[in-house]
């Protein structure tokens, strides 16, 4: 099953991976709005990590 990642600013779609592909954090820089997405297997929704973007 395909997860999309999407931005926790602008939801542009980051990349697709399948679940429980990614064994470690990600950061991820969104070239859309230029926001820094970190993304952790255990909560891959980038909208739990909004307070980094220094907003
Ligand atoms: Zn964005």
């Amino acid at each position: 099953m395909k997860e999309e990642i999407r931005c926790g600013g602008c939801r542009a779609l980051l990349f697709k991976c399948e679940t429980n592909a990614v064994a470690g954090a990600i950061e991820i820089k969104c070239r859309r709005c230029r926001q820094i997405n970190q993304l952790r297997p255990m909560s891959p929704s980038p909208s739990a990590v909004r307070a980094a973007s220094g907003e």
